[in-house]
């Protein structure tokens, strides 16, 4: 199956990265989100990095206009009825994914592959409420996309090899590196990566050090290029919640238990760079 119509539903952090480096590698792209104001956001940014490629003397103006002409904006999820391939990038909520999967099922094509970029959530869950659970597949890109060349392609227990080749294939064209990993909560990134930062977070609470100090050890003792708590709140503190959750849940194992620190800031809706407001100040 060949692609040429690549659907993005989310335009948040993620989503609008996916759009940029799908409609970069020459792509026709719908980017899909819940109302205009959201949609409109995502194309804002996408223009905002698109902008300082150009400034940096990486790509002319004229290539930024190309680029931008290839994404179609959408609040419908029936516009992805024209698209070959679409990755979910929703907020981390199963039931939310489920109710938008379920829905993507009617309007995409029979044979046509539906991939979540899901942190943690099970990809063979989220298959099962489809009737092409064979052609359902996690591409969990990396933030930020355009700049992170991993992508993490995550096989549901009933994927048959075509999908995972032909994800494979599309994440070598968007100029990132395909590793593969098999469907157990977290996959591979975020369970090494969320125990890291549940711990620097139950350093915090228990005041072991300063937020400067915990992410001034990792990047300066561990070679990190970016402290955990500083991580934290660019991933944004209720997707590392959510994530933390999953695992915590699907081991049954307390050492994924979530600082309830992370918890109380997420209440608070202090929810990291994406608000303003995290571990750290960003207004
Ligand atoms: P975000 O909060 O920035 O964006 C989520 C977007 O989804 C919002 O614009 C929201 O309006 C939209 N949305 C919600 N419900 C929708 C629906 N029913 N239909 C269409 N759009 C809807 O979140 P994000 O950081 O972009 O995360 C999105 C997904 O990517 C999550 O599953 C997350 O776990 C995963 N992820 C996040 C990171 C990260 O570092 N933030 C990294 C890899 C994967």
């Amino acid at each position: 199956m060949s692609v040429k119509v690549f659907g993005v539903v989310g335009a948040g952090q993620m989503g609008n990265g996916i759009a940029h480096v799908a409609a970069a590698a020459g792509y026709r792209v719908i980017m899909n989100d819940i109302t205009q104001a959201f949609v409109d956001k995502g194309v804002k940014t996408i223009e905002k990095n698109l902008d300082r490629a150009v400034s940096k003397g990486k790509m002319t103006a004229e290539e930024k206009s190309q680029i931008l002409a290839r994404i179609t904006p959408s609040t419908s999820l029936d516009d992805l009825a024209q698209a070959d391939f679409v990755v979910e990038a929703i907020i981390e909520d199963l039931d939310l994914k489920k109710s938008v999967f379920k829905k993507l099922d009617e309007v995409v094509a029979p044979g046509k592959v539906l991939a979540s970029n899901t942190s943690s959530i099970s990809i063979t869950k989220l298959a099962a409420c489809t009737k092409r659970p064979e052609k359902f597949i996690g591409m969990h890109f990396m933030n930020p996309v355009p700049i992170m060349r991993l992508v993490e392609i995550i096989n549901g227990l009933a994927t048959d090899k075509e999908t995972t080749q032909l994800t494979i294939d599309l994440a070598i064209k968007f100029g990132k590196t395909p590793v593969e990993a098999q469907d157990f909560p977290g996959f591979i990134s975020n369970r090494v990566l969320m125990p890291m930062i549940n711990e620097a977070i139950y350093a915090l609470f228990e005041g072991v050090g300063t937020p400067e100090a915990i992410d001034e050890v990792m990047k300066l003792g561990m070679n990190h290029p970016m402290g955990p708590l500083t991580l934290a709140d660019f991933i944004g503190l209720d997707t590392c919640l959510a994530i933390l959750n999953v695992l915590y849940e699907g081991f049954g194992d307390p050492k994924y238990r979530p600082c309830p620190l992370l918890k109380k800031y997420v209440d608070a809706g202090f929810l990291g760079k994406k608000t303003g407001k995290g571990f750290y100040n960003y207004l």
